[in-house]
């Protein structure tokens, strides 16, 4: 058998794993800014959950899902996205009856089975957030200004464009729909068989498709930003005005569907031109209905995600080469006597918060020295029966390429010293 990872699955290797905790890290203090507190989910659920939040017809519940029979018979599935879980323990946990704002974030795998291509992974990494309880449009506003300061953060807003639109509600969306079948029907047989049948089921997801001659007609059809009915209007206008007042740059984008039955009014996609076709980084927007759907009382809500993997690939844009420097020490022994005494000095470091490395055993001084490069340290120790006898160590300046000796106290020092 051949030794290897399930096809769409990747290990994240730790040269690439500073660049992770780096955007990970930016994102929680951020979110912590605006009063989010992290979620911790399972990664399986009922697979009812995610039918009844994602809606049935979806290409994620009807294609994508890794759904399985459990040992009692019940049908369970791999979060294929974050927010049905939320909301989930948001009902289960009686969340709304503790605060009228509830703000949770969450990080971690996801599960989709699609055709793998670039940045696009079957087991993929998202961090998202979501805020229940508020309608009011300040509130979309915050949440899509926070992914913004996120991504600003983490110094990639260059390669971005934020793009806003509005899906309707129950309101004005039916009377949208039944416009899509007017406009549809007469071009039903130019349509793909998927949307053929759509047609009958959910007329919004043709919107959506992705074969050509689908496309084509779709961008003649009517759009719902155009159609929205009057609370509908006001509340775009209103988050559109909140994000003027803080600067946050955004195009509205009359195209944005959404691959899920669950939003309402708001929706908006983060999108980069530099890593292909399937353009979004991050997407969410507004959805009002879902908590009640679920079982729970009605909670309007908002929230996003963000795909770890795009992030990274665009970090490795703005920051190409190394990222983080992981070791700060390396040192360098020969005799055994030395190289009891890196030991030593190797755990005195590290007490100190300094990230050092030595040889375990007795390699030449020159395959230690090597091993020193490679890691990246900043400052290589140096210690022979000789420094040992005198009671110093050689100091190794990296960068710089000088050398010079010091008592190991002074060493210890420079070493605890930041960079
Ligand atoms: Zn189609
Ligand atoms: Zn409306």
């Amino acid at each position: 058998m051949e030794t290897r990872s399930i096809r769409g699955f990747h290990d994240v290797l730790p040269e690439e794993i500073k660049r992770w905790h780096h955007i990970e890290e930016e994102a929680k203090s951020v979110f912590e800014l605006h009063g989010f507190s992290e979620l911790r989910m399972p990664v399986l659920e009922f697979t009812e959950i995610f039918a009844r939040s994602l809606g049935t017809t979806t290409d994620i519940v009807e294609k994508e899902m890794y759904t399985f029979q459990d040992r009692d018979g019940s049908s369970l599935t791999l979060r294929p996205e974050g927010t049905a879980g939320v909301v989930r323990a948001y009902i289960e946990n009686s969340m709304w009856a503790r605060s009228p704002v509830t703000k949770l974030y969450y990080t971690g795998m996801m599960f989709r089975h699609e055709r793998p291509q670039k940045g696009r992974f079957r087991g993929f990494y998202q961090i998202g957030a979501e805020l229940l309880g508020p309608e009011e449009p300040p509130s979309d506003a915050e949440l899509i200004a926070m992914v913004w300061k996120l991504l600003e953060g983490i110094g990639i807003t260059k390669y971005l464009k934020l793009e806003l639109s509005s899906l309707g509600d129950d309101n004005c969306r039916p009377r949208y729909k039944e416009m899509l079948i007017a406009f549809f029907t007469p071009e039903k047989e130019r349509l793909c068989e998927d949307c053929r049948r759509r047609l009958g089921t959910n007329p919004l997801r043709i919107l959506d498709c992705k074969v050509k001659g689908c496309r084509e007609i779709a961008a003649r059809a009517p759009r719902m930003i155009d159609n929205l009915c009057g609370d509908c209007s006001r509340h775009l206008a209103e988050v559109r005005e909140n994000l003027d007042s803080v600067g946050v740059p955004y195009v509205i984008n009359p195209g944005i569907v959404r691959g899920l039955d669950y939003y309402t009014r708001t929706v908006f996609e983060i999108t980069t031109e530099e890593l292909g076709s399937q353009n979004a980084v991050a997407a969410g927007g507004r959805y009002d209905g879902l908590v009640e759907e679920l079982g729970g009382p009605r909670t309007p809500a908002v929230g996003f995600a963000v795909g770890m993997e795009r992030l990274i690939l665009l970090h490795q844009m703005a920051f190409p080469g190394g990222f983080g420097r992981e070791i700060r020490v390396f040192i360098a022994h020969m005799g055994e006597e030395a190289r009891k005494k890196a030991f030593q000095l190797a755990s005195e470091l590290r007490g100190r918060g300094v990230a050092t490395e030595t040889d375990y055993g007795q390699k030449s001084l020159k395959s230690q020295l090597k091993r020193a490069d490679k890691s990246g340290a900043g400052l290589t120790f140096i210690i022979g029966e000789d420094e040992l006898n005198r009671g110093v160590v050689k100091v190794r300046n990296m960068s710089a390429s000088t050398e010079e000796e010091m008592d190991f106290g002074s060493a210890l020092e420079l070493a605890s010293q930041s960079d």
